[in-house]
């Protein structure tokens, strides 16, 4: 998968959810660029913003898109940002 369908493949995911893709392209390209780098390394599209610890369990759960609805960044916006996963790529609507 090269990153046009890796981008194509997030906006279908947000279709119908109450998120979209951060419109800041730029930021965006970014974390393609690394989820690309790690699934080259690891066989896996890990997030590129977390560490992972190695075992095959905690990958699974950094795997891209994960469940980010619990993270504190989507729980508790900073004041004038809306919700987002960790690494803002999804962003609340
Ligand atoms: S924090 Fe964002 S970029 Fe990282 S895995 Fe979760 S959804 Fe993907």
């Amino acid at each position: 998968m090269d990153a046009e369908q890796l981008r194509k493949v997030w906006g279908k995911f947000c279709e119908n959810n109450d998120f979209v893709l951060n419109p800041d392209k730029a930021h965006v390209d970014t974390i393609i660029e690394g989820v690309l780098i790690n699934e080259k390394k690891f066989g896996l599209k890990l997030c590129p913003c977390r560490l992972r610890d190695g075992t095959r369990e905690k990958d699974i759960e950094l795997i891209c898109p994960c469940n980010f609805k619990t993270h504190s960044t989507w729980l508790k916006p900073v004041e004038g940002r809306g919700g987002m996963c960790w690494c803002g790529l999804f962003v609340r609507k």
